[in-house]
């Protein structure tokens, strides 16, 4: 579906962060850049307008920009409801480029008298347009493809279509899987037939002879380097995949003896996704050039190196060997392949191989960008109630406190700690004493609400003095862990275990901000509730400066006003490691093109899920579920209890729902 885009967008000439008028408060977009530590992850693609919008630069540093915020609104405009993923296909070219970019320069770099040519591993994003979009682009590099599964293979084999492209067979195999990527060297692919486990040669074997023709094969090792992250155990002798020495020496031998070892060209390892230290891809990258070399020595052809992925993202911009980040760049790791295999190859005098990589994440991550909406905040409530006759002690003692509170002189914050402290101190102790009142039945549930009450107010009222003191003025630690328990919950238009899983799952950090209002001091800290009826649906940790923060700083509600979140760097994994918790979707996702005009182009549309698909996805039948409710309002309208026009608005309200989206209506 193309539709032409009526709206011009955005090459606004005050982009980024230069100098915009600071408001009231001296806040200005570059602090919430800083804040949302914009510059680290979002370097090239996000960047923030004067309007303190979040800008995307699809090409990064090459030109054209949109607002991000003008986009929703123009996707709403097309019946696009949030939560929605937008995909930026320029983005995933710009991936492609740079990556194909970092190995040119680095072959030019280290003399490299050979060639990269990188596969793209579908399980990282097997999306339909978005592997389309990467067989497009990538056809002037013969970029291919990886496949782990019999399905992942159809969808190989069948879009690469450049007979130079590789396309790597990973996973397990069967007989049927070895004779389709036989046959499909007939159809001039070029599968490469990676053995994984030891007991595969053997069916590679049977299947040649059977078939009278030999796949490319190639092995993976199992390298005894280990990586430090999350995906450590990808290595080292338990690692599940992969060939010890001894096996890969066998393998060498049976594929001798059955004559096909001349089929052996490529040499495979993965050390894991997500490599945060580069000395982990470093000492693999030794280890696997000298297996490379011996294989060679044996007599096997070989021709290529395929490193695998595990090129890391910078999801928190710190730049560090830490889970949620790399100490290394994509052109520091592609120097490090090139000069490591030469290092290893050439004083043996083996030819350098074409160098093969399969990065997933580091292709995939930057180019979707989830929007969600907030539904509402929940959280702490600062009014005192007004006294309702004769009140006892416990809430006396805390409305005295309160007076107390506000009482501080504003503008002397030297020796005004201890005294904040102290009426924090007795703020907590007489709201334990109504708790405890209430239990033993001395407070009504009307009390002890107004000491609830007042205990925030006091809370509340202690923040406000701290906030007046300014930056200069140190807070007491004590009082640091107010503004946690002043946080509100922001109750957001999504599901967690659909959009974002790795984030419940795995504790991965996505980078999560506003795409709006980023000129306004963000005056409340909050975390995020999700729609499922699951006390893990929330999003509560977030990139910071060091290590993660239960804690985001956002904006309070406006009436009236749409409030929008942005999760960036998702556009791998996410969507296929997704589940249908509470029957809560897909959410609609559209792909985004950057026209040579400066406007955008809306190229695909895919729907979300609707009711009616989830349920079916359960085996129920939505037909049937609405059949048995008219038969159930045909009885109540029978027995008077609903009338004509309800059970009419009832069935239209079901019917609509079956056809809509999972997620709420805004
Ligand atoms: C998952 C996987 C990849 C992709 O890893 P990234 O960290 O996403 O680059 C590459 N190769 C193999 C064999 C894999 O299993």
């Amino acid at each position: 579906m193309v539709l032409a885009d009526p709206t011009a967008l955005g090459a606004d000439p005050a982009r980024g962060s230069k100098a915009p008028e600071p408001a009231g408060d001296g806040w200005c977009v570059a602090d919430s850049s800083r804040l949302y530590g914009l510059d680290g992850w979002g370097d090239p693609y996000f960047t923030l307008n004067a309007r303190g919008h979040v800008m995307v630069q699809p090409r990064g540093e090459r030109g054209g920009c949109l607002d991000l915020v003008e986009l929703v609104q123009g996707l709403q405009g097309r019946d696009l409801s949030l939560p929605l993923l937008i995909r930026f296909d320029d983005i995933l070219e710009d991936r492609l480029e740079r990556l194909h970019a970092a190995f040119e320069r680095a072959i030019a770099q280290y003399d490299y008298a050979g060639r990269y040519q990188g596969v793209f591993p579908v399980k990282c994003n097997q999306q339909r347009h978005v592997v389309e979009q990467l067989v497009e682009s990538g056809r002037q590099w013969h970029f291919g493809l990886e496949a782990g599964s019999k399905a992942e293979l159809l969808i190989a084999l069948s879009l690469v279509d450049d007979p130079e492209a590789l396309l790597i067979c990973n996973g397990y195999k069967d007989q049927r899987y070895i004779e389709t990527a036989i046959l499909a060297r007939r159809l001039g692919r070029q599968p490469v037939v990676v053995i994984e486990q030891a007991d595969e040669v053997g069916r590679i074997i049977s299947a040649s002879r059977e078939l009278g023709a030999a796949p490319l094969i190639g092995v993976r090792a199992k390298l005894s380097s280990r990586s430090s992250g999350r995906w450590g155990s990808s290595v080292g002798e338990r690692a599940k995949f992969g060939l010890s020495v001894p096996d890969l020496l066998a393998t060498v031998e049976a594929l001798r003896q059955a004559d096909l070892l001349s089929e052996l060209r490529l040499l495979h390892f993965h050390v894991g996704s997500q490599i945060n230290d580069i000395a982990v891809l470093k000492d693999a990258l030794q280890e696997a050039g000298q297996i490379y070399v011996q294989l060679a020595e044996l007599g096997a052809p070989m021709g290529y190196l395929d490193v695998g992925g595990g090129l890391g993202i910078d999801y928190d911009g710190s730049r560090t060997a830490t889970a949620a980040s790399t100490n290394y760049s994509l052109q520091n790791y592609a120097n490090d392949v090139v000069a490591t295999v030469r290092e290893c190859c050439e004083p043996r005098s083996v030819p350098l191989p074409t160098l093969v990589s399969e990065s997933g994440r580091a292709i995939a991550s930057h180019f979707s960008v989830l929007v969600f909406d907030v539904l509402g905040t929940g959280g702490v409530q600062g009014e005192a109630p007004t006294p309702q006759g004769e009140e006892p002690l416990i809430v006396r003692n805390l409305r005295d406190t309160l007076a107390s509170i506000q009482a501080t002189a504003l503008d002397a914050p030297a020796g005004q700690g201890d005294h904040l402290q102290e009426g924090w101190n007795d703020a907590i102790k007489f709201k334990q004493d109504a708790l405890s009142a209430f239990r033993l039945g001395y407070l009504s549930l009307t009390e002890r609400g107004a000491a609830e009450q007042l205990y925030w107010a006091c809370c509340q009222a202690i923040a406000a003095q701290l906030e007046s003191w300014g930056a200069a003025t140190p807070i007491p630690d004590d009082l640091k862990a107010l503004q946690a328990a002043l946080a509100g919950t922001y109750y957001a238009n999504l599901s967690i275990f659909r959009s974002a899983p790795d984030t419940w799952a795995i504790d991965q950090l996505f980078p999560v901000m506003p795409i709006h209002r980023l000129d306004e001091r963000p005056s409340r800290l909050g975390s995020f509730a999700d729609l499922t009826c699951d006390s893990d649906g929330k999003l509560a940790r977030f990139i910071g400066p060091g290590k993660a923060k239960p804690l985001l700083e956002l904006h309070e509600l406006r009436e009236g006003e749409p409030y929008w979140i942005g999760l960036f760097l998702g556009g791998a994994y996410q969507e296929v490691m997704g589940n249908l918790h509470n029957l809560f979707g897909s959410t609609n996702a559209v792909h985004i093109r950057l026209g040579a005009n400066g406007r955008y182009r809306v190229d695909h549309v895919v729907r979300g899920d609707s009711n009616a698909e989830v349920l079916q996805a359960m085996e129920h039948d939505p037909e049937a579920l609405l059949e048995r409710l008219r038969v159930a309002s045909e009885a109540a309208i029978h027995r008077g209890t609903l009338t004509l026009p309800d059970a009419g608005r009832l069935m239209a309200h079901l019917q609509n729902s079956l056809r809509q989206s999972t997620y709420l209506q805004t």
